[in-house]
């Protein structure tokens, strides 16, 4: 359709003409009802391979209740931004309840993980600072550096030994600041935390690990990568969202009180942006508590997450190096992920194709996202319907 009502945006129909033809293009496919292991999409059911609801809990009715109760008692929505007189009770007692879920002093909650990190980043360096990314990480984070305007570099993907020398290389005077995701978003695979903690300390530079993927999931009491592997007193500023495995929105930061206080004055989207809905608050508050009562699930899902990678390497396809719920499946060119998705949800298996920019050039793939939802069956049917690798491209 072309742009003849606004000339000057015309340019945007040859830009969306371009990718249609590299096969690029994307296109919204509505869910009708909750989320969940099965959903409708395009008018049938399929088999949901493609959620973050790592737990189940998106559509738990203890949750709905949690948040009508509070839509009843505080309101829908929170009318202001936090500082002036949007924070309400049931932010304070679910900021209280993350801190000491985390172990940490305190906790702050945002509209959204992508404010959380975006709005983190940019109040903990500044021009004249250095910050460093790995090169995969999420689009939050690599945005929060670029809105720094410190000297901004990414490093290659999980490579402690680069970080080392570009810190090392780093002569401006100022703050110095590494982000991670601490589980990758698309790769599945995790951050090694504890060398890239080592390196840190060495240079004295702030450690931020987003734990997006992993926060309810991995770690003894599903507080991350960073309790997985015993580092959580060396990552300064933890990360964390309520979007997925706790099933609700927004983001959190755990850390010092005064890391806390900081964000409070200096993080943009926390400053400028309306506190979250009170009932989403309340909602997160009992997710929260489900997560610390019942450890079974997340334990559950890692060891068929597991059991599928190996099964799925068996049969010829590359998982990278996942180790975790979310399990890629490495086809390379972006017509063949389409077109993989596309013979899956055939068969009922909804699969989302992952392409670039999502993912590098060259590393399109299929993103298999296990969720504690998922049974035997289900699992069965989406390894039959891979279980004839096509040996040559088919797109
Ligand atoms: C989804 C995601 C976010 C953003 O979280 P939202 O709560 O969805 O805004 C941040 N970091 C990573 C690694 C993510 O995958």
């Amino acid at each position: 359709m072309a742009n003849y009502r606004y000339p000057e945006l015309a340019w945007i129909d040859a830009e969306l003409e371009d990718l249609e033809r590299r096969t690029l293009r994307r296109r919204l496919s509505d869910r009708v009802g909750c989320q969940g292991p099965l959903i409708a999409m395009g008018g049938r059911p399929v088999v949901n391979f493609g959620s973050n609801d790592y737990l189940n809990l998106a559509a738990d009715p203890r949750l709905a209740e949690a948040a009508a109760e509070a839509a009843r008692r505080d309101g829908v929505g929170s009318g202001a931004s936090p500082l002036i007189c949007g924070h309400a009770a049931p932010h304070a007692e679910l900021e209280r309840a993350l801190a000491e879920f985390e172990g940490t002093e305190a906790a702050l909650v945002f509209p959204s993980g992508f404010a959380a990190n975006s709005g983190t980043i940019a109040a903990l360096a500044g021009p004249g600072d250095v910050v460093l990314a790995d090169r995969k990480s999420h689009a939050s984070l690599l945005d929060g550096c670029r809105l720094t305007r410190a000297d901004f570099r990414v490093f290659p993907h999980n490579d402690p030994a680069r970080l080392d020398t570009l810190l090392k290389r780093a002569t401006a005077a100022g703050r110095r600041l590494v982000v991670t995701d601490a589980l990758f978003s698309m790769d599945g695979d995790l951050a090694p935390l504890a060398d890239l903690a080592d390196v840190c300390q060495r240079h004295g530079a702030m450690l931020l690990a987003d734990e997006a993927h992993a926060t309810g999931v991995l770690g003894l009491r599903g507080r991350g990568v960073a309790e997985l592997v015993g580092v959580e007193d060396r990552v300064s500023v933890r990360v964390g969202t309520l979007s997925k495995a706790f099933g609700c929105a927004g983001g959190f930061v755990a850390g010092s009180r005064s890391l806390i206080d900081w964000l409070v004055n200096r993080a943009r989207p926390y400053v400028f942006s309306t506190a979250m809905p009170p009932p989403v608050a309340a909602a997160a508050r009992a997710a929260l508590d489900l997560v610390r009562a019942e450890p079974e699930p997340r334990r559950r899902l890692l060891d068929r997450a597991g059991a599928l990678r190996g099964r799925l390497s068996a049969l010829g396809w590359d998982v990278g190096a996942s180790a975790s719920q979310i399990i890629p499946v490495v086809v390379g060119d972006p017509g063949r992920a389409v077109a993989l998705a596309a013979k899956l949800l055939e068969q009922g298996l909804f699969v989302p194709a992952v392409r670039p920019p999502t993912v590098p050039e060259g590393e399109a793939c299929l993103r298999i996202s296990l969720t504690a939802g998922h049974d035997d069956a289900m699992i069965e049917r989406l390894l039959a319907a891979m279980s004839d690798r096509p040996s040559s491209p088919r797109a």
